[in-house]
């Protein structure tokens, strides 16, 4: 073999694993946005081939005999290529280790949860998922223990969300932001309450389709490159490269603002993916590095810009001519009903102040399960007590409390604390970019450019060549430090009620 037969053979085997990404995500796009409802077996069994194709497409030996190759003449390699055959070796050494048979029948396990999870949700019926939730988590502690036997398993799954973190580093980041957050709740609880009643009405979907259209535009998206649709649970996904995008939201006809944020949050995740250098597309490379980032960018959108006095002064003329009824109001009454602190139940639907407690509840009950400290069966309960603990509110039913989210039917078990650690890096981030650029002044303005380039030149170009912990110091020239998302919080809280 040649090193140039080598490079070549890591470029195509990369566009293969691409064109099978590609149809993975389309499938699962199309379950969760058109398919009707009778359809999920059909795709579990067509998922089910692709996944054993794409396990051998990445694990066979003649392509490990290429890796193993490069690596060993890895000076002669550009960064890009280097940074690939690492991320390749290792992903590939990790499923290696996964029996075959039992790859594939979590991905068939996968399709199911997520059909039976839905209905599960409608009905509010959690005895019909518990048995599928009971063996995602059995078998995310045994893929753990088969690829990382000398961790814990939730430390392998933390870390595979976001490279290098593990519980103890998570304890001390909710510990910080526990101590302050708290307190600060508190505060907002007891001063005069915000009237919401600005976004609560009546506000037809044809018109807030039109919203999300101006807002995707003015943030900055290519609509020639994203296109959005309507699911349960919104997300985002890439098809193949950072060329096709898809974000999703979910409109309620009696509060405009919900879909609004979930617009931009899911704008924010597409921005970043489709900032990818194009020479990182069809490559393990394209697209963002790890959820914490993407969580960092798409939650920076949300609140940091999206939720700015800035923004909505810019946005409310706009909501007027779309909702004729808005007119008696102001763009002040507008920035702070949704900047209003109140505990709630849905973790999607919570303000900023008291998201991070939504996320603390999850990990701690995810913390335990993976010890085998929490019986899955016993989910609801705990659930329901962490709220009333935490957030001081009563959980009615199980489709506001444990079934509310997709994360765990799709086998992401260690996901959530990326939406915490993500919202922290953006104040950081936010930080570091009003060094350079006049952001209060960009949002009066409409104009995202400079902010969008801010991004683009730091974070978004770069897709998956650095590793986050690697990227984040780039940016920040110091390592990463809660207290500046805890700063921006409480001058926020300071703004809207005065104390
Ligand atoms: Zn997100």
């Amino acid at each position: 073999m040649t090193l140039d037969q080598a490079r070549a053979e890591l470029k195509s085997r990369q566009a293969r694993m691409s064109a099978y990404a590609h149809a993975t995500a389309l499938i699962y796009y199309d379950g969760v946005t058109a398919a009707p409802k009778g359809t999920a077996e059909n795709r579990a069994q067509t998922l089910a081939v692709l996944s054993e194709e794409s396990y051998r497409l990445s694990t066979d030996e003649k392509f490990i005999e290429t890796l193993e190759f490069l690596d060993e003449n890895s000076s002669e390699l550009s960064e890009a290529e280097r940074r690939q055959v690492y991320l390749l070796l290792k992903d590939i050494r990790a499923m290696r280790k996964i029996p075959m048979e039992e790859f594939v029948a979590y991905q068939r396990l996968l399709a199911e949860a997520d059909a039976v999870w839905h209905e599960a949700k409608e009905k509010s019926d959690f005895p019909l998922f518990e048995p599928l939730l009971r063996q995602i988590f059995d078998t995310n502690v045994r893929f753990a223990g088969y690829i990382a036997p000398e961790k814990k398993p939730y430390d392998y799954w933390l870390g595979e969300y976001e490279d290098g973190l593990t519980m103890e580093k998570c304890d001390g980041f909710f510990a910080a932001v526990r101590a302050r957050l708290v307190p600060l709740i508190e505060k907002a609880s007891a001063a005069k309450p915000v009237d919401e009643s600005v976004i609560n009405g009546c506000f037809p979907t044809a018109k807030q389709e039109e919203l999300s259209t101006w807002l995707m535009k003015t943030i900055g998206l290519d609509l020639d490159h994203v296109g959005i649709t309507t699911t349960e649970h919104p997300f985002t996904t890439s098809f193949g490269s950072h060329f096709d995008e898809r974000i999703t939201t979910h409109y309620h006809e009696e509060d405009f603002s919900m879909s609004m944020f979930s617009v931009i949050h899911e704008g924010g995740h597409a921005l970043y993916d489709t900032g990818s250098a194009d020479e990182l597309a069809y490559t393990v490379l394209d697209g963002g590095v790890s959820m914490g980032v993407h969580e960092s960018q798409s939650r920076f959108y949300e609140n940091i810009l999206g939720r700015s006095r800035g923004f909505c002064e810019l946005a409310f003329p706009k909501l007027v001519e779309l909702f004729p009824q808005l007119s008696k109001y102001t763009a002040e009454d507008f920035y702070r009903a949704v900047n209003r602190v109140r505990p709630s139940l849905i973790r999607t639907e919570a303000d900023e102040v008291t998201y991070c407690l939504h996320v603390m509840i999850r990990y701690e009950i995810e913390k335990r399960v993976m010890a085998g400290e929490l019986a899955v069966h016993d989910l609801p309960g705990e659930w329901n007590r962490l709220y009333k603990e935490y957030l001081g509110v009563d959980v009615p039913d199980d489709r506001q409390g444990v079934l509310q989210d997709s994360h765990w039917s799709g086998g992401m078990i260690g996901y959530f604390p990326s939406y915490a650690l993500g919202s922290a890096y953006g104040a950081q981030f936010l930080a570091k970019m009003r060094e350079s650029v006049d952001v209060d002044g960009c949002l009066r303005r409409g104009d995202f450019a400079p902010i969008n380039a801010w991004n683009r030149e730091n974070i978004w170009r770069h897709g998956c060549l650095y590793a986050p912990d690697k990227l984040l110091e780039r940016v920040f020239g110091a390592p990463f430090d809660p207290k500046y998302y805890l700063d921006y919080l409480e001058s926020k809280v300071k703004d809207v009620y005065g104390v």
